[in-house]
């Protein structure tokens, strides 16, 4: 075998926020080349693996990322020259012995992440395999259901909707190649929509739009008209899914809905406020409806609704086994939001994603509101079997590129191609 790593090495580009992240390169003694772009959060869990960024406020206002840059160049590069790129789970242990804090903070998540990635679509290239094939353990692969983002609110954009995330999602379409029509046809309605009642059609980080509305219960509102407009029918095609991302607005126990001057609640104020809205739209999934430590507000959220909606946890969990497991004995919810960078490796990754599969749990690939033009979610959706992927709107290429990218695989695979609808009522 000729697939140890021969050369490492890191580059400092932009993401979609034209902020800096990581590029990193990775050549095999056999001339394999392989690279991978890091994404990176703007409304990161306390809880995350550290992203590393300079404080230099002469750079790129203190975001600069040569420090992580330097890192993998010099500390990670000799440390794993020589070892096989087919043995990820040796190279990520190596790493994280390396780093040796508990949230990656010495070598930077992003650092990490970014090798981690390169190495195994080296290790893909070398093996002559797609990465979703290379990346399958056991599972059978499978295109996950969008959960696409049309809508923008919270930090990902200067309006007056708190809630960060409103998301179609398209659960009557017989495949990905279906679904991905049906957003862009809701997503096109819904700019007609917002443009006849005098709304900006601008987008926020995301790609949905991102109009100044003045109320968070307006956006479901014109979400259900578009999808109407669209020539869909609301809950039967397509259904809701939200992510107010609420450690965001979170005020010590309460909730501070200042952005849209709604006042402020309490834990059991939300809850209700999601029973009424489940009853009055076609919402099939609420991620961080609560904050990242109102773990009991979960354990109640889950109780009351967990039945009828899928209770995902992103900033709770942090793709972080131990808050998962966690998470699994207490009840706190009935899905996990994956993303890569929070937990900073892409076996780290795997087994949390294994975690949930293992408890009958659901597990959400996701991207970052900051993103690259690099597909490594997609791949890693179908190689997992999860069933959904939220990777945002269906406009801004560093978004479409991984739809682009799924509707490759489905084309790829053929007759072997399964899409399934995971709120399928059993
Ligand atoms: P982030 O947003 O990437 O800014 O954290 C995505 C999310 O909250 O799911
Ligand atoms: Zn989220």
């Amino acid at each position: 075998m000729n697939d140890t790593l021969q050369n490492i090495q890191a580059l400092e580009i932009l993401d979609s926020r034209g902020n800096p992240t990581l590029r990193v390169s990775v050549t095999l003694s056999d001339g394999t080349h392989a690279a991978a772009s890091v994404p990176s959060g703007a409304s990161t869990g306390v809880n995350e693996a550290v992203e590393l960024r300079d404080g230099d406020r002469a750079r790129y206002q203190g975001k600069g990322v040569l420090k992580a840059v330097a890192n993998v160049n010099t500390i990670i590069a000799p440390l794993l020259k020589g070892y096989h790129a087919s043995s990820l789970e040796e190279i990520d242990r190596l790493m994280i012995e390396r780093d040796a804090t508990p949230n990656k903070s010495k070598l930077g998540a992003n650092a990490m992440l970014g090798v981690s990635m390169a190495v195994a679509r080296a290790a893909s290239q070398f093996a002559k395999k797609p990465l979703y094939q290379w990346l399958n353990k056991d599972s059978e692969l499978l295109l996950p259901m969008p959960m696409m983002n049309i809508l923008n609110g919270g930090k990902h954009a200067q309006t007056r909707v708190d809630f960060q995330e409103f998301m179609v999602v398209p659960v009557g379409s017989p495949s990905l190649r279906e679904a991905v029509r049906c957003g862009a046809e809701v997503f096109h309605a819904l700019q007609k929509i917002l443009a006849k009642q005098g709304y900006s059609t601008g987008v926020g980080d995301e790609g949905g739009f991102a109009p100044d509305l003045k109320s968070n219960e307006e956006a479901c509102e014109l979400i259900v008209a578009a999808i109407t407009a669209a020539g869909y029918k609301p809950g039967h095609d397509v259904s809701l899914a939200l992510d107010p991302a609420s450690s965001s607005f979170a005020e010590g126990k309460n909730y501070d809905l200042a952005k849209s001057g709604q006042g402020i609640k309490t834990t059991q104020e939300m809850i209700d406020l999601y029973s009424d809205w489940t009853t009055r739209f076609p919402i099939v999934s609420i991620e961080d409806g609560l904050a990242e430590e109102d773990w009991e507000g979960f354990r109640a959220l889950t109780a009351t609704i967990g039945d009828k909606v899928q209770i995902v946890g992103d900033d709770l969990f942090v793709t972080n086994t131990r808050f998962i497991a966690k998470g699994i004995r207490e009840e706190a919810a009935n899905a996990v939001l994956i993303k890569l960078n929070q937990i900073g490796t892409v076996t780290e990754t795997l087994e949390a994603i294994r975690m949930c599969q293992d408890a009958g749990w659901r597990a959400v690939v996701s991207h970052r509101s900051g993103e690259t033009e690099d597909t490594f979610i997609a791949d890693l959706a179908v190689a997992t079997g999860c069933g959904q992927i939220k990777t945002g709107s269906l406009c801004r290429s560093e978004r479409t590129a991984k739809y682009n990218r799924l509707m490759e695989i489905e084309a790829e695979l053929q007759s072997n191609a399964r899409f399934t609808n995971p709120f399928a009522k059993k």
